[in-house]
C-alpha cells in the first residue's frame, strides 16, 4: 500500500516552473533515494510534502489523509496532524544552538505533543544511545562535529515517532570522513522497515539501501527503477548523461 502518493505536484516560485506535474508513490517501509541535479527541484519536493512549501496544483496523499488535494488545501489543523506523521533531516541540521543535545531531542514533544521531561527523558536517552551519542547528552550543538550534529537531529526526528523519515541531502555538508557514521544510523532505520525519502549524491549508499532510485531532473520525474536497474540500465538519456558525469 502507498503511504506516499503524489499526484501532478506543481510549483512555481514567480515564473520559475520548479515541479512540473511530478507523481510517484512510496510504499510503507520503502526506502526511495531520489538523485537528480541541482536546481532540479529535489528539495522543494521534500519540503512540499510538509507543508514547508505550498503547491500550485497537484495533490499529496499520505495514507488516507490527502494535504492537498487537486490544489485545494485540507484545513491547517489537519495538516498539522498529517505532516507530523512525516520527520525531516535536513542538509544543514537545524539544531537550536542555545539547547544541549538532549534539550534538542525534547523540545518538539514539550512544544507539539504538550509532554513533560520525566515522561521522555527515557525516550530520548534511548535515541541517543541509538545514535551513539550517550556521551554528548549533555553538551551544547557547537562543540560537536558535523557527523554527530546530524546524528542528533536524526534522534530528534525520531522522538515523534514519524512513520517517515525525509531526508534532504543528510551528509551533504560533512567532510568526507564523517558521512559513514549517519548513512550507518540510516541503514539501520532501513533495517528497521522505517519509510525513508532520500535526496542524496551519496550513489554507493543509494545502491545499498535504497529499494528503488528515482531520477529527478528539470522539475520532473524522469525515470525509478531498483538501484540495478537504473544505475546498470538506466532508459533514459537524460538518466544516462548525469550518471555518466557522477560515476
Ligand atoms: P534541488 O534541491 O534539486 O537542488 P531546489 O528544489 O532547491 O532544487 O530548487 C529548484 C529550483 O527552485 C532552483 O532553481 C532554485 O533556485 C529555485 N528555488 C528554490 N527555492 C526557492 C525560493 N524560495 N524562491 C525562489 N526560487 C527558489
Ligand atoms: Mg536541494
Amino acid at each position: 500500500m502507498a503511504i506516499i502518493e503524489v499526484t501532478n505536484l506543481k510549483k512555481s516560485f514567480g515564473s520559475l516552473e520548479v515541479l512540473k506535474n511530478v507523481s510517484f508513490e512510496v510504499k510503507q517501509s520503502e526506502v526511495v533515494a531520489v538523485i537528480g541535479p541541482s536546481g532540479s527541484g529535489k528539495s522543494t519536493m521534500l519540503r512540499s510534502l510538509v507543508h514547508l512549501e505550498e503547491v500550485n496544483g497537484g495533490s499529496i496523499k499520505i495514507g488516507s489523509d490527502y494535504v492537498v488535494k487537486e490544489g485545494r488545501y485540507s484545513g491547517g489543523h489537519q495538516i498539522k496532524e498529517i505532516t507530523a506523521r512525516m520527520g525531516m533531516v535536513f542538509q544543514h541540521f537545524n539544531l537550536f544552538p542555545h539547547l544541549t543535545v538532549q534539550g534538542n531531542l525534547e523540545l518538539a514533544p514539550k512544544l507539539v505533543k504538550g509532554q513533560h521531561t520525566a515522561d521522555i527523558r527515557s525516550k530520548s536517552t534511548a535515541l541517543l544511545e541509538k545514535v551513539g551519542l550517550t556521551d554528548k547528552m549533555d553538551v551544547y550543538p557547537q562543540h560537536l562535529s558535523g557527523g554527530q550534529k546530524q546524528r542528533v537531529a536524526i534522534a530528534r526526528a525520531l522522538m515523534m515517532d514519524p512513520e517517515i523519515l525525509l531526508f534532504d541531502e543528510p551528509t551533504s555538508a560533512l567532510d568526507p570522513e564523517l558521512t559513514g557514521e549517519v548513512l550507518e544510523v540510516m541503514k539501520r532505520l532501513a533495517e528497521e522497515r522505517m519509510t525513508m525519502v532520500i535526496v542524496t549524491h551519496e550513489m554507493g549508499f543509494a545502491k545499498e539501501v535504497a529499494d528503488r532510485v528515482v531520477f529527478m531532473a528539470d522539475g520532473q520525474f524522469i525515470e525509478s527503477g531498483t538501484p540495478k536497474e537504473l544505475f546498470g540500465n538506466p532508459r533514459h538519456e537524460r538518466t544516462k548523461a548525469f550518471l555518466n558525469r557522477i560515476l
